[in-house]
């Protein structure tokens, strides 16, 4: 079995706001920590039910996506750090049975969901897909769907966890925190998490060979509404690539993985 882990900070345990999230302080520090005992969990969790190869990828962006603490990574799987990225998300192809994500945060605009947004706080408003607004948890679902990969196992608040379940309705959840608001949580203590994920990653690789993988049926629409003009100013239109409003551009291909590419300007 082979599984493909893509992380984010958002989503870890005890991490309610923005300085935890962004580089140069001791709470980002801290954060890191438990991201890579979490990621640690999961892993321990997948090699318990019989995955042999592991890749776990960095996806938070803080300081050029190097989250996770090297020295103390698991040493049963293989590690993605820094940036660019040459896909999205990097390295995922179909040789792939499962898909995680572990500290997921739900997309912009969810009440009562813990750093809520997608992509960027500062730029992004809503992305939709085929005219569905989705977050990152849809998207990279739907990326790892065009390679038949299934998504099975998500960890975060508990609104992020519910997006996952709203599109794969098999998903494991492991809720870590109970958001309240943007920046306050009912928080659970992290060997309880950590067990939460072991388990919940347990479940989900042995279940993965009955889990659909979500597919968004092609040609594929993202559209996105940017917070300024300006940022829509900045985007060339080319072939794939429309402004359809002052605030808003419509990315277009024959499936996601294309019609991501063009928002990545690729
Ligand atoms: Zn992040």
């Amino acid at each position: 079995m082979k599984i493909y882990i893509l992380t984010d900070l958002e989503g870890v345990g005890g991490v309610v706001n923005r300085t935890q999230v962004s580089a140069g302080s001791a709470a980002y520090e801290k954060a890191c920590d438990r991201l890579t005992l979490e990621v640690n969990a999961a892993v321990e969790g997948a090699v318990a039910a019989g995955a042999d190869e592991i890749l776990v990828v960095d996806g938070h962006g803080s300081n050029s996506a190097v989250n996770m603490i090297y020295e103390k990574l698991h040493p049963a799987a293989s590690y993605v750090q820094g940036v660019p990225w040459t896909i999205y998300p990097q390295d995922l192809d179909d040789t792939y049975d499962a898909i995680f994500q572990i500290g997921a945060h739900a997309m912009a605009g969810t009440k009562g969901a813990v750093l809520e947004h997608t992509m960027s706080s500062e730029h992004w408003v809503e992305m939709r897909i085929n005219g569905k607004p989705m977050g990152e948890v849809g998207l990279i679902a739907a990326c790892a769907g065009a390679y038949e990969v299934p998504f099975v196992m998500v960890s975060g608040c508990d609104k992020a966890c519910a997006e996952a379940r709203a599109i794969v309705p098999e998903v494991e959840c492991a809720v870590v925190k109970y958001g309240i608001s943007r920046h306050c949580a009912r928080l659970l203590p992290h060997p309880v998490v950590l067990d939460i994920i072991r388990e919940k990653a347990c479940q989900a690789v042995k279940k993965a060979h009955i889990v659909q993988p979500f597919k968004v049926d092609g040609p594929v629409s993202i559209e996105i509404d940017y917070l300024r003009n300006d940022m829509v100013d900045m985007i060339k239109e080319r072939q794939g690539v429309e402004k359809i409003g002052p605030r808003t551009v419509r990315f277009t291909g024959k499936d996601i993985i294309q019609a991501y590419a063009r928002v990545r300007g690729a």
